[in-house]
């Protein structure tokens, strides 16, 4: 799992680092001299255009140790003045003073920002350090100071909240964590397993009650004869809603076919008004899918009484 790495970047050299070999590209033949033959390969496969992104961070501190925790994949976030202002990608990185002092020179204590690692997928943000701080756990008046590595829990919160994962750039991961990830795959497919083999119970019991001991059925939308194997029973308000005396209710279900009704109605772009179906105009839509949603839009629903009435409500209230 990615992490997030913090890069705040008010002072001047920080800024003309920023704008010099972040904002504007470098070429990697301007840099090729500075580095090994495999690292320029490497680079060259990361970067076809040939020009590249870089930061680099100075021995100071303990800069090493949390540079060595830096991965492929990981995500800087740059901040100054209250907001975090973009983020990029890490791809690769190498320690080479050589090549920092020909990118950035020294600073002046006469380091340099060896701690080289290189970026891709630059994007611009405005994310003020308070709404950072919440979904971190730190205080509303946290301010970010100095380079740093956040934990994994702590990154994945910030990942979903500001959808920063890159698709492109993704983690090396080892054998061991891949054998990690596949027993924890099979117990959930266990736990899926007897999921699905309940549902399936569930699913015949409704089945029973709408079609009995029949092979063919009508979908209750398109009102197109099926074999049963082709029809479901749907529920008309979302199953996951439903409290439990609903669930009960036989009801709550309809059979829509899986040509095409119980998809739609399940998406809301189908619903039902009054006895009456209706087109709710969502979006995305094709030519195609509109022409198959006004065949049915304006017929009656025969399933519509006042058994039923509440839950078409909730259904047309929830994706109106
Ligand atoms: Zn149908």
């Amino acid at each position: 799992m990615s992490k997030i790495i913090l890069q705040p970047s008010s002072n001047k050299d920080a800024q003309q680092h920023y704008e010099d070999t972040v904002k504007n590209d470098v070429l990697l033949t301007s840099i090729q001299s500075y580095i090994s033959s495999n690292d320029f390969r490497v680079l060259n496969d990361v970067y076809p255009s040939g020009a590249c992104k870089v930061w680099g961070v100075t021995p100071s501190g303990n800069n090493s140790t949390k540079w060595s925790r830096i991965e492929n994949g990981d995500v800087t976030l740059f901040s100054k003045k209250g907001f975090i202002y973009a983020s990029a990608v890490t791809t690769y990185k190498l320690h080479s003073p050589n090549l920092a002092k020909q990118l950035w020179g020294l600073d002046d204590k006469g380091q340099t920002w060896e701690y080289i690692y290189f970026l891709d997928e630059l994007k611009n943000h405005k994310i003020p350090y308070k709404d950072f701080n919440r979904v971190v756990g730190y205080a509303d008046n946290f301010v970010i100071q100095g380079f740093g590595v956040l934990k994994r829990e702590q990154s994945s919160s910030v990942f979903r909240r500001f959808n920063l994962e890159s698709e492109v750039f993704i983690e090396e991961i080892s054998n061991k964590t891949y054998e990690d990830i596949l027993s924890k795959l099979e117990l959930l497919e266990e736990t899926e397993s007897e999921i699905f083999s309940t549902r399936r119970l569930e699913q015949g019991y409704l089945k029973r009650s709408l079609f009995g001991n029949k092979v063919i059925g009508i979908c209750g939308a398109c009102k197109k004869e099926y074999p049963v194997s082709y029809l479901v029973t749907a529920h008309i308000k979302k199953r996951a809603y439903c409290k439990k005396h609903e669930r009960k209710d036989l009801n709550i279900v309809m059979p829509m076919c899986k040509m095409g009704c119980d998809e739609i109605y399940e998406k809301g772009y189908l619903s039902v008004l009054d006895g009456l179906f209706v087109n709710m105009g969502k979006t995305p839509i094709s030519p195609d899918l509109k022409r198959y949603i006004n065949q049915i839009s304006g017929t009656k629903c025969h399933y519509y009484n006042e058994n039923t009435k509440d839950y078409f409500d909730w259904h047309y209230e929830y994706h109106k």
